[in-house]
């Protein structure tokens, strides 16, 4: 069992509808971790934890679209309607939105990369983070990477991830890797109420 303590903090990658089914970039089984994500912010918020949401958050041009070489279609460009999250999933105002790969010619995976998320960790003293979202084998693993390389304690919520899988054991090897850096696989039957 793990209990929520003060210095800790959930962050959720990239649930905006063009990552869940029928989006440009669809996750198979993205949907379905919607409600166990929201539960997950129920308890922080319950606790009066910080919830960061990260967004991925492209210009049209992005240099991550296939138009401009890059290796995806065109997603989440910023303020379109699959750059947003679905009316389903609620998010309260206290959280945190922290919009990622901005810039035309910078691709970032991480929740870290050029943003100020580390900033507003320091801020408010978070040494543990609790990280689902999506999508395994990518944002989640490289936000995962970050956070270990700055010291920060890791739950990885594996009841509220899944991934791309463009090879099929691609989430499974990310999931071990990221407990092999250190993350400390939870679920929400492991966290104490
Ligand atoms: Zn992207």
């Amino acid at each position: 069992m793990e209990s929520l303590k003060p210095q800790d903090a959930l962050l959720i990658a990239d649930v905006q509808n063009d990552f869940l089914p029928g989006g440009a970039l669809g996750i198979r089984g993205g949907d379905e971790i919607l409600p166990v994500l929201l539960t997950y912010i129920h308890r922080f918020q319950g606790k009066g934890l910080p919830i960061f949401l990260s967004r991925d958050w492209h210009p049209s041009n992005h240099c991550s679209f296939h138009s401009q070489g890059g290796p995806w279609p065109v997603h989440c460009v910023a303020g379109s309607p699959g750059s947003l999250p679905p009316s389903s999933f609620e998010a309260p105002s206290s959280a945190v939105l922290i919009y990622k790969a901005i810039d035309a010619n910078e691709e970032a995976y991480s929740a870290f990369e050029h943003t100020p998320l580390h900033r507003h960790l320091q801020a408010l003293g978070v040494r543990r983070l609790f990280i689902g979202g999506l999508a395994t084998d990518y944002c989640v693993l490289n936000t995962v990477k970050d956070a270990r390389a700055l010291g920060y304690e890791v739950c990885l919520l594996t009841d509220g991830i899944r991934a791309v899988n463009l090879l099929p054991e691609d989430g499974r090897q990310a999931e071990a890797h990221m407990i092999q850096l250190g993350a400390v696989p939870v679920r929400l039957e492991a966290l104490a109420a």
